[in-house]
């Protein structure tokens, strides 16, 4: 428990269960018309884990209101980008008032930041440049808590100008903790990358531009229509369990390439030749084991989730 956190690890929320419906009901109900320009892609989740009780954004604190939203997991976890931008504090609460513990945080330009708390150790010097889903540090229990987590904060219009994290993350596609983006047409990145190899796996020979365009998108409705699912274009949670595959070393193709592609944006660093050779196995089973997943150098859908999450 933090004065900024107060988190215990008690009360976790099902990741399968929860997670899965709260998606499943934002874009219908809470979702603008101008979702597409907002999920877009250059979002994704900082940190597999469970919501605490008590660790909500908003949440009553000696000090004031709980200016973030924590994400329990154990020590050494690992916490990523939640999108491109520069590391502007490296220190003790970041700098600010009320928060304590090894932090981060990132500028993404236009006056939102990210925040990063009770970290145990970083991975990315002061004024370091980083991409959405770089590696960033390891979750801890630096500061006043009880047990390791990571604080995650966004900031809109201002430094200090926090809003909920998990509705903002929501709006963008990504499901603070862990779960299945949703990406709209228009959105682009990484993972629109991963998602034109796993198309082309199926058939397609689209560009892998990372650009979710119009021949991406017919392609993705095609397939949608293939699999008994709406074929609205939008690759979200229902679309995504159907859309990967379950790999292991000695495969090759297109959907070898995707996978290579998502570890690299969790900076593997990995040659995308479309063969699961032992190099990919060890970029898997390093993947899985920061992030607290079974370790069998297997790529299944809760690895995958966690990748492209
Ligand atoms: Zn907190």
């Amino acid at each position: 428990m933090c004065e900024s956190c107060g988190a215990t690890g008690l009360s976790r929320r099902s990741l399968m269960v929860a997670l899965g419906a709260a998606l499943v009901a934002v874009p219908a109900l809470a979702v603008p018309a101008s979702a597409a320009t907002l999920r877009n892609g250059a979002w994704c989740n900082p940190g597999l884990g469970y919501f605490p009780s008590g660790g909500h954004y908003g949440a009553p604190r000696p000090g004031g209101a709980h200016a973030g939203q924590d994400v329990t997991n154990s020590t050494g976890t690992a916490v990523y980008a939640a999108a491109a931008g520069t590391v502007i504090r490296r220190q003790w609460g970041g700098g600010l008032g009320g928060r304590t513990g090894n932090a981060l945080v990132i500028s993404h330009g236009g006056g939102v930041y990210t925040y990063y708390g009770h970290l145990n150790t970083y991975r990315v010097s002061l004024n370091q440049r980083v991409a959405a889903g770089q590696r960033i540090a390891d979750m801890g229990a630096t500061g006043n808590v009880t047990g390791p987590h990571l604080h995650f904060e966004t900031h809109s219009g201002a430094l200090g100008s926090t809003v909920n994290p998990v509705n903002y993350l929501s709006a963008r596609g990504v499901d603070l903790g862990g779960g299945w983006p949703a990406l709209d047409p228009g959105a682009a990145g990484q993972t629109v990358s991963v998602i034109q190899h796993l198309l082309n796996q199926r058939g397609n020979n689209l560009v892998v531009d990372g650009s979710y365009g119009t021949l991406s998108v017919n392609a993705a409705k095609k397939f949608q229509s293939g699999a008994g699912l709406v074929a609205d274009g939008q690759i979200g949670p229902l679309t995504w369990p159907k859309l990967v595959y379950t790999l292991s070393q000695g495969k090759s193709g297109h959907h070898v390439r995707g996978l290579q592609t998502a570890l690299n944006k969790r900076s593997a660093g990995l040659l995308v030749d479309g063969d699961f050779g032992s190099v990919t196995t060890t970029a898997v089973r390093t993947f899985q084991s920061a992030n607290r997943l079974v370790v069998d150098g297997n790529a299944g859908p809760i690895t995958w989730r966690a990748l492209v999450g």
